[in-house]
This record gives C-alpha cells, sequence and structure tokens, in this order.
C-alpha cells in the first residue's frame, strides 16, 4: 500500500512538495483555492535564491534550467545612499561558488509557471476550485473538507497554504500573523521607459555575466527603492524590469489595503523618494501598475505538525520579502520532509505505518528545519529595520554601517545560506 498524502495548496510551496513526495514514491493529491492556474500565477518580482534553484534540481533539471533561464543573474547587490552615492556591494550568491545555478531576480509568475510545468510533466495533477474549510485527524487516517461540500482522505496532511493558513490554525493555535509594520509595493517596467544610455549606465553591458549586478538597492530617512532587470535582456526591446519599494505604514485592515491601490501607493512613494538619485523619481511618474503587499510576520510558531499533518512554506514560516528566501525555504522544507518520509515509502513499511512513526518523521523535519529558518528570519528582521524610517543621525550611523560593513564582511558569511542543504543520494 503507498502512503497517501493531501497537500493543501498549490502555491510554489505546496508544488514543490507535492514533486518530492512524488519523487520518493508517494501517492499525491494537491488540492488549491484559487478556480483555476491562470488565476493561481500571481505576484511582483522575488529573489530567488541559489539555495532555491540548486535544491530544486533535484527534482529535474529540466525544471532548474527552465527558472533559471527566465530570471537576471546576480552576483552582487549594488548598495546606494539615496543621493546616489555607492556604498558597497553585497554578495547575492553567484553561480559558480554555489554550484551550477546562482541567485537570479525573477518574476514569481515564472518561478510558478515553471513549477506547473514540471507538475505537468510528471502527470501530476491539481484539483482547484477546492479550499479547505476542516479537517480532522484521526487514530489511522486524516480527513479534510473542502468549501463544496466534499471531503477527502489520506494517511497525512502537508499543510502549504500559505501565511493566512487554515491548517495551521488546527496545528499551532497559538500562532497569530501580526503586520510588521512595513508595506512592500513593486511591480514591472518596461525598458522604453528608460534612456537607453542611462540603461547602460546602470548595468554595463561590459559587466561579465559571472560577475554581474543584480539589483541597485538604495536606502533612505524614508524607506528604501530596489530596481533590477528581471530578466538578462533587460536592453531589448520587450525587456523589463522590477522595481520594489518598502516602508513604514499604519496596520489597515484587508478592505483599507484594498484602498490603499495603485493611485494612493504612488502618491505616496513621489512623496517618499522625490527627491532620490535618478531614475527613482522619473520612473515613478512612468509607472502605470503596482501590487501593494503588506508585510506580516508570524509569531508564537513553536511546532511544525501534529501526528498525521505537518506544515509548509510560508504556512509554517512566513518569509518577509527582505529576507530574500520565501521560495527557497519553501523548497528546501519539500526536499527535507521527503528525506524524512522516505523511510515509509517502501510497500512493506507503509503496511505498518502508525501516527506514532510518522510524528517521529516529522519531528525530525523540524529539528532539521526550524534552526535554519529561525536564523535566516532573525537576520531578515534586521534587514527590514533598516528600511524603516530614520533620522538624519540614524541615516549618517546606517551609511557608515553599511560601508564597514560590505569591506569587512566576506562573501564566505553568507556560505550557510546560499549553499545547497541536500544531495541527491539523501533521497535514494
Ligand atoms: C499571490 C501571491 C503573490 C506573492 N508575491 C510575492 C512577491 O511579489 N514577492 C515575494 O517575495 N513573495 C511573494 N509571495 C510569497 C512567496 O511566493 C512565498 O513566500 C513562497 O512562494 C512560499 O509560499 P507558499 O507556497 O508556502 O505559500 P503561498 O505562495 O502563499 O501559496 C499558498 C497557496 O495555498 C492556497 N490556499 C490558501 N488557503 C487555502 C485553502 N484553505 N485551501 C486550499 N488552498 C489554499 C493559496 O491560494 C496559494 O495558492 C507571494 C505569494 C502569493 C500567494
Amino acid at each position: 500500500m503507498t502512503l497517501k498524502v493531501i497537500v493543501v495548496g498549490a502555491g510554489i510551496g505546496g508544488c514543490s512538495a507535492a514533486l518530492f513526495l512524488d519523487k520518493i514514491g508517494l501517492d499525491v493529491k494537491l488540492y488549491e483555492a484559487y478556480p483555476s492556474s491562470r488565476d493561481s500565477v500571481l505576484g511582483g518580482g522575488i529573489g530567488l535564491a541559489s539555495n532555491g534553484t540548486s535544491t530544486l534540481v533535484l527534482v529535474s533539471r529540466e525544471l532548474a534550467d527552465d527558472i533559471y533561464s527566465r530570471g537576471h543573474k546576480a552576483a552582487y547587490y549594488e548598495m546606494r545612499d539615496c543621493d546616489g552615492a555607492i556604498l558597497g556591494n553585497f554578495a547575492a550568491g553567484r553561480e559558480g561558488r554555489y554550484g551550477d545555478y546562482g541567485t537570479v531576480l525573477i518574476r514569481r509568475w515564472d518561478v510558478h509557471d515553471a513549477i506547473l510545468r514540471e507538475i505537468d510533466r510528471k502527470g501530476l495533477s491539481i484539483a482547484y476550485r477546492k479550499r479547505v474549510v476542516a479537517i480532522e485527524e484521526h487514530k489511522d487516517h486524516v480527513s479534510v473538507s473542502f468549501d463544496d461540500g466534499t471531503t477527502d482522505e489520506a494517511d497525512l496532511i502537508v499543510g502549504a497554504d500559505g501565511i493566512h493558513s487554515v491548517v495551521r490554525r488546527y496545528v499551532a493555535p497559538s500562532a497569530k500573523e501580526k503586520f510588521s509594520g512595513l508595506v512592500g509595493v513593486g511591480g514591472f517596467i518596461d525598458t522604453k521607459a528608460f534612456d537607453s544610455a542611462l540603461v547602460e549606465q546602470l548595468f554595463p553591458s561590459s559587466t561579465p555575466a559571472l560577475s554581474s549586478k543584480g539589483a541597485i538597492m538604495t536606502f533612505g530617512p524614508l524607506g528604501f527603492f530596489g530596481l533590477a532587470p528581471n530578466n538578462d535582456k533587460p536592453r531589448d526591446n520587450g525587456g523589463s524590469w522590477m522595481w520594489w519599494s518598502t516602508f513604514e505604514a499604519p496596520e489597515r485592515d484587508r478592505d483599507e489595503w484594498r484602498k490603499f491601490n495603485h493611485e494612493e501607493s504612488i502618491k505616496e512613494l513621489l512623496r517618499r523618494h522625490e527627491k532620490w538619485h535618478e531614475p527613482i523619481p522619473e520612473l515613478l511618474t512612468k509607472i502605470d501598475t503596482s501590487q501593494v503587499v503588506p508585510n506580516y510576520d508570524l509569531v508564537g510558531i513553536d511546532k511544525y505538525h501534529t501526528r498525521r499533518i505537518v506544515l509548509l512554506g510560508d504556512a509554517a514560516h512566513t518569509m518577509p520579502p527582505h529576507s530574500g528566501q520565501g521560495i527557497s525555504q519553501a523548497v528546501e522544507d519539500a526536499a527535507c520532509l521527503a528525506i524524512v518520509l522516505r523511510p515509509f515509502a517502501s510497500s512493506d513499511s507503509s503496511d505498518k505505518l502508525d501516527g506514532e512513526q510518522l510524528e517521529m518523521a516529522f519531528k525530525e523535519y523540524q529539528s532539521r528545519r526550524k534552526p535554519r529558518v529561525d536564523a535566516i528570519l532573525t537576520a531578515a528582521g534586521k534587514t527590514g529595520d533598516q528600511k524603516r524610517e530614520k533620522t538624519a543621525w540614524e541615516c549618517f550611523v546606517r551609511k557608515w554601517m553599511m560601508k564597514l560593513l560590505m569591506v569587512l564582511m566576506p562573501e564566505r558569511m553568507m556560505d550557510k545560506v546560499y549553499r545547497c542543504q541536500y544531495s541527491p543520494e539523501m533521497f535514494q
């Protein structure tokens, strides 16, 4: 008997879980609340770090190559002060040092689309318009109920249903989403919006591919602004760029966030960045769409699992966008889960399966994953604090701290984050 798994949520985390669990031979069913793949494939520009793509290659090289070819390869990020002065470079996770795949700046849409293609190639399917509203855990199985009145059963559930996870309410009821006080606004802009001489000045074509500038990240008293190509053809017709800003904002409810629409957010950005270095102010007058993403932290999560239910990705540990690790950590979770569940994949052992054995495997998963995730979250919290409003004195201190840090901090200090944690033998 093959172990049957229900994965709740077909975002990037849920799809990665399905691919890794399928790889070790489990019988996986994916359920997604969105009505179709067209509706679910969304989002702004993101950084996909080398550890994420180097983990996905363990599913298939075709998948990793597909993602890697769609993004802009980033060896370092250029840090600037709002007057345009360059403060230094920060290692992004370059190709070569971390294997075949370095960090890329890419549309979230492209990553999700590439993963959905791999789901198709592997013959897996996703049941859409299936919002899980309740789950029940029994001694020998688990069940889910959907908002259309139907139900399904399995040996275990993987909750990959994002920050506002329904599965987490069952697994860790005391964990809460807390607004961080920061909001991200971002989107894309066509290369045509830039003067070609400016593009050449920002990202010189003479720069060798292996040491390519990933993004320009600018800090000032009223927040942060990032600008980067989102593929390797920023100079071509049809090329596009991703931009994003992070700043402090008061808490709003969902309806109020919806009212903070494109016009409102651009007005706010112009107020904050109008005196910053070019091309930021000019670019803001040309942007016609943007996405607003309030940043939530997950607080009070002390466990990722029960006996037969386990959390993964943003449902377990919501990564703020400035971590640059949202997708990579979800993908690492998926790989790790497959490794700890591998002993249950053979038909002999699944006959003897009970909840206690599964719980041991989930404990192992948590003990491997949580310390790494928590360390990345702590570092991301510090990065986020640099994007909050600062007095002139605080800006002065930050500027010199950054300059110093980027001179003194060797690239190897980021090895722990960017290096792939897994290898093919771990799945055998
Ligand atoms: C629309 C969207 C846009 C994003 N944009 C960015 C971005 O611009 N930059 C960035 O850094 N990160 C972004 N992220 C976050 C980033 O994609 C995640 O950190 C990373 O992919 C790990 O996510 P996940 O798969 O764990 O959760 P998610 O990506 O949140 O996926 C969860 C999935 O579960 C589904 N779901 C939720 N509840 C239920 C339910 N009850 N029943 C069934 N299905 C359910 C959701 O519809 C969703 O498809 C975005 C996420 C989303 C959903």
